[in-house]
């Protein structure tokens, strides 16, 4: 794509910067990605690094923080030529939801100490919001944190589940009860918890494509220092709608441009199957061409959002379930044209592509789970966009 909005900026101009990196992600590409989980993981790290050295990571971040701070348009040069580039992403849950959390709300020491080695992929963020018995009713939540050691401390026990990528994280951005169960909302923490610390016990989930992304964590009387607290003490819920909104719009660029990249692969395989010119199937890609199309433009309202007022509002429902529906549809349609060759995993020999269509058929199934199902995104959309009146099955705010 060469149509993002353009201006002069400082003494380089867009498209200058767009050469630039362009040239870099080139020049200093990582290769395939490995096969093992743990070279993906090493191979991964390493390029974030390398990012991170040469002053291109973070590019909606402060440059204080080590980030590029750069303008609208350039930030959508870069996820552009990021996803045109086929180099790893971002490590763990960190970057895109509890960076901006920790930008809005901490305090300067906790800036200094976990901003840096996050954006550098020196140490793996994760989340633990999710609980067995807490997940769209999140202010149910009963893992409970109680001060001890003069206060300086906190005791915390209870259980979290559905934590991707838990199993290799340094920390692990957790909500905690410090009130009564009654008080809900308004008695939830929010506490950086080592993941490394005695008592973490971190176990692997298996999901529907055979991975192990999620797992399911305990907590056993582990010690957090009160000083790993962002925000106030109950006072946590205000930083969750802050780090969700930006997890539902986390990516909603990159995402785009990306998927512009599997539209075109898409209809490339339609051709290769001999179904481009079936009237249906063109009907298909018509429709996906103008859903990406869609998904490029609110994109760059999320972008606009989140420089203008800082957050990227209620409207990262709207990005996050239409982004969800179009990839589940995009890799249902794929899959089908495929006819039975669809049905071959990656390790068949004879498996179309790697078996990417069907892997990406499995892994979709999710994406309308996790951030929030599709039921939770529309009544968001339903309550704070369109301002219609709250469920009223739910409990008060
Ligand atoms: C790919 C993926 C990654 C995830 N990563 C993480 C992670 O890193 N960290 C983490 O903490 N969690 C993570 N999760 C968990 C995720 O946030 C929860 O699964 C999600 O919030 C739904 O909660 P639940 O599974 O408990 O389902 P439930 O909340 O029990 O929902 C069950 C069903 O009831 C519907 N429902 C519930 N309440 C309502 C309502 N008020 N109105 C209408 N329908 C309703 C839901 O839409 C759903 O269909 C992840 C999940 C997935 C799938």
């Amino acid at each position: 794509m060469t149509d993002a909005p353009t201006r002069e900026s400082g003494v380089e101009t867009d498209e200058q910067f767009r050469l630039r990196l362009r040239a870099f992600l080139t020049e200093n590409h990582p290769g395939k990605r490995p096969r093992g989980v743990l070279d993906r993981r090493a191979w991964q790290k390493a390029w974030l690094a390398t990012l991170y050295d040469a002053g291109f990571a973070g590019p909606s971040w402060p440059r204080e923080y080590g980030g590029m701070e750069l303008s609208f348009a350039q930030q959508v040069i870069y996820q552009e030529e990021y996803a045109r580039a086929r180099v790893p992403g971002p490590q763990g849950t960190g970057l895109g939801i509890a960076a901006p959390t920790i930008i809005k709300y901490g305090t300067p020491e906790q800036k200094e100490r976990f901003l840096r080695p996050m954006l550098r992929g020196d140490e793996v963020w994760a989340q633990g919001y999710s609980e067995p018995g807490a997940g769209s009713d999140l202010p149910s939540l009963r893992t409970t944190a109680r001060r001890e050691a003069g206060g300086e401390e906190y005791v915390v026990n209870g259980q979290k589940v559905w934590n991707t990528h838990a199993d290799h994280a340094d920390i692990l951005f957790c909500l905690v009860r410090t009130g009564t169960q009654e008080s809900r909302q308004k008695g939830i923490t929010y506490l950086l918890i080592d993941a490394h610390a005695p008592g973490v016990t971190v176990r692997p989930l298996r999901d529907l494509t055979g991975g192990e992304h999620f797992t399911e964590i305990f907590f056993n009387d582990v010690r957090v220092p009160v000083a790993n607290r962002i925000g106030d003490e109950n006072e946590g819920w205000p930083l969750v709608r802050t780090s969700l909104g930006h997890e539902r719009a986390a990516g909603a660029m990159n995402q785009a441009a990306t998927y512009r990249r599997v539209v075109d692969e898409l209809i490339e395989l339609a051709r290769e199957r001999g179904v481009a010119s079936d009237p249906g199937v063109r009907d298909r890609l018509a429709d996906f061409e103008i859903r990406v199309r869609i998904m490029r433009y609110s994109g760059m309202r999320t972008i606009s959002d989140i420089l203008s007022r800082g957050e990227p509002g209620p409207a990262s429902s709207t990005s996050r379930l239409f982004i969800t529906t179009f990839e589940q549809d995009l890799h249902e349609f794929a899959v089908d044209i495929l006819g039975p060759d669809g049905l071959l995993l990656r390790d068949d020999p004879r498996a179309v592509q790697r078996g990417r269509w069907v892997g990406g058929f499995l892994s979709t199934r999710a994406s309308t789970i996790g951030a929030g199902t599709a039921e939770i995104q529309r009544n968001t959309i339903a309550e704070q966009v369109l301002g219609l009146p709250r469920d009223p099955a739910m409990p008060p705010r």
